[in-house]
């Protein structure tokens, strides 16, 4: 995670800098810091917390002018919160300046052998362990003084980079040349964005859209160096690497928070319009099916498909879950969803046949990311679910199917995962119809997706309603989240947004499991929110419902609308429009996003920069 920026040209860094920290703020805040090359040399200001509680007001109280400049935002992986942790990062002379998003995995090896050669250190991070690396290897550089066609700098970072293990965006600056600034990428995400005498680099597009709509998306072992006119890139790679200039596609706007009080919610607001940007131009009402542009698989492959794994991580793993109920229901293809963290290590066959598809919301999942790569290193066609438009995993794979749900800024996901949802169910839709779905069946799932926005936005009109169920129970420290089938996934989501947001201990479980031994922990304590939509199981889980009444436990359902015979039998009741048994995670996942939202405001918690989390996990 972390988010960097660096800025050179000849406009003041700082303001630019912090800008666009703001915008990476949801990578991670742990700590954020700057390092400018002004007239007095490289001047560093970092500070522990958010950006406007620490490092705004730093660089208020002791402003920097100059250009180059880089930035960060951190999530600590090596080495706690603290200052001397936070980066930009120096080398022994203090010449050189390093941010990085991600690890360096040999960093203890690296360190030892500088220890011992006399460096000292000021953290305890992997990135100060590459910033003498690189400060190491300068000097070499500048000893041999024959670096072929590279400057010195770039070379010095090249080297330093060839011994390195692990992963890194980076973005570098020396006092002693103030025209240029390097930047680099492995397995961490970094874009190139082009203006008019100036550059900037950023680990996505919103740092630098209010500068620049132009931007060079870097690849695996891309090393660049920038001036305020041009740039070059090299490969530290064995192939050339190709510069090509592409189009953001991303505006300032989207990423504003509007009159919400939080991103969360405004995302949330935002489903009845982010589903139909799903399904928009992908319904095919000819063959009552449907179509997509980029998944670059005819239908003849795509019937050949006799297996599907899912790789994803977090909400899009809970997706993942929706669609293997979906592709085996609709498409009678056998559907596994792994962990993509446990997936890319372990050795799962995968035959000839089978399908591989990524889901990611910012398709820079490092996990996610080893998964795709395994698989197509095996010979697997991998196909993605992504939102993020020229993220690494949407460049990487063989085809996909892009969310067009817009920025998504709130830590805890939400439109991302109706989003993914709606695509997958409109993937096992043609999965299906290219075997044994009729067209009847067909022709219902697409009427019923049409109608999901005006009924989302129905439940959205009730917030205050979910709110006041929310408020009763937001004392409580612990909750279950039940429900069968499709809504099994649903429940885990549910736990998952309130444990994210508001830290109350919360658990998914399929609803007839609870009593194989967590029933256990019910008393009139722990609530339990039940999922029970007028569906073919619909007595048996008024039968999951009873057991937990008969242990006192309070019982939420989020039921049917229309559906008297629960309002009798629990303490709350919240109801959701009719739709297909396959579709109700689509509504029912609303209330439950606005309860955990609900509960983490009335517990002070902050919403969209909760403790421990950051977006786009792109380390290990
Ligand atoms: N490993 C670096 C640190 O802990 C960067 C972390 C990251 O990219 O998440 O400071």
């Amino acid at each position: 995670m972390c988010g960097i920026v660096g800025y050179i040209g000849r406009r003041s860094s700082v303001p630019i800098l912090l800008e666009g920290l703001r915008r990476l703020e949801y990578r991670g805040y742990d700590s954020a810091g700057v390092c400018i090359l002004t007239d007095a040399g490289l001047q560093v200001r970092k500070k522990v917390g958010r950006i406007d509680a620490g490092l705004a007001r730093e660089c208020a109280a002791a402003p920097l002018s100059g250009s180059p400049g880089i930035g960060h935002t951190r999530w600590a992986t090596h080495g706690p919160p603290c200052d001397a942790n936070s980066h930009p990062h120096l080398d022994r002379s203090g010449r050189i300046a390093v941010v990085h998003n991600g690890v360096i995995e040999n960093y203890l090896k690296l360190k030892e052998q500088m220890v011992a050669a006399g460096h000292t250190f000021a953290s305890e991070t992997d990135t100060e362990v590459l910033a003498h690396l690189i400060g190491v290897h300068y000097e070499r550089a500048l000893a041999r003084a024959t670096n072929g066609d590279s400057h010195p700098l770039t070379a010095a970072v090249m080297s330093a980079l060839r011994e390195v293990i692990g992963t890194y965006g980076i973005a570098v600056v020396s006092s002693d040349h103030p025209g240029i600034m390097v930047g680099a990428r492995r397995g961490s995400p970094l874009l190139l964005g082009v203006g008019q005498h100036e550059h900037f680099l950023a680990s996505d597009a919103s740092a630098i859209v209010a500068h620049t709509q132009q931007a060079v998306y870097l690849n695996d072992y891309d090393v660049i160096t920038v001036t305020e006119d041009d740039f070059k890139l090299a490969s530290l790679g064995n192939g050339t690497a190709q510069a090509q200039i592409q189009q953001i596609e991303y505006s300032a706007d989207a990423a504003e928070k509007g009159d919400f009080p939080h991103y969360m919610l405004k995302e949330i607001f935002e489903q009845p319009r982010t589903i139909e940007n799903a399904l928009r131009g992908r319904i095919d009402r000819e063959e009552l099916s449907a179509k997509f542009g980029g998944l670059n698989m005819s239908l003849a492959e795509l019937r050949a498909v006799d297996r599907v794994v899912i790789v994803a991580c977090g909400t899009s793993w809970h997706a993942g879950l929706i669609g293997e109920y979906l592709l085996e229901e609709f498409a009678h293809v056998p559907t596994e969803v792994e962990y993509a963290s446990e997936f890319r290590y372990r050795n799962t066959p995968l035959d000839k046949h089978t399908l591989v598809l990524a889901i990611t919301q910012s398709g820079e999942t490092a996990d996610t990311l080893a998964g795709l790569r395994e698989s197509r290193r095996r010979g697997h066609k991998v196909l993605a679910l992504c939102n993020v438009v020229g993220s690494t995993i949407a460049r990487e794979c063989d085809g996909g199917i892009y969310l067009h749900a817009g920025p998504e800024i709130g830590v805890a996901s939400t439109k991302a995962f109706t989003a993914q949802v709606s695509a997958l169910v409109l993937l096992a839709l043609l999965m299906g119809r290219i075997r044994m779905l009729s067209a009847q069946r067909g022709a219902q799932i697409i009427r019923a997706l049409e109608a999901l926005p005006a009924q989302v936005e129905s439940i959205l009109a009730r917030n205050d309603e979910i709110r006041r169920i929310a408020l009763k129970y937001a004392a409580a420290e612990d909750f279950f989240f039940l429900g069968r089938q499709y809504n099994f996934p649903t429940a885990l989501e549910g736990a998952l947004k309130l444990k994210e947001i508001s830290y109350v201990h919360a658990e998914g479980y399929p609803a007839a499991e609870m009593k194989h031994g967590p029933i256990a922990m019910i008393d009139e304590r722990t609530p339990s929110v039940f999922l029970v939509p007028r569906d073919a199981l619909y007595d048996k889980t008024l039968a999951n419902v009873a057991e937990i009444k008969a242990r006192k436990g309070p019982v939420i359902a989020i039921c049917t609308e229309g559906d008297t015979e629960i309002r009798s039998r629990v303490e709350d009741v919240f109801e959701i429009p009719a739709t297909l048994e396959p579709l109700v995670p689509l509504l029912a996942v609303v209330p439950l996003q606005l309860m955990a939202y609900h509960i983490a405001v009335a517990r002070g918690c902050d919403v969209d920069k909760p403790r421990n989390l950051a977006k786009s996990v792109t380390v290990e």
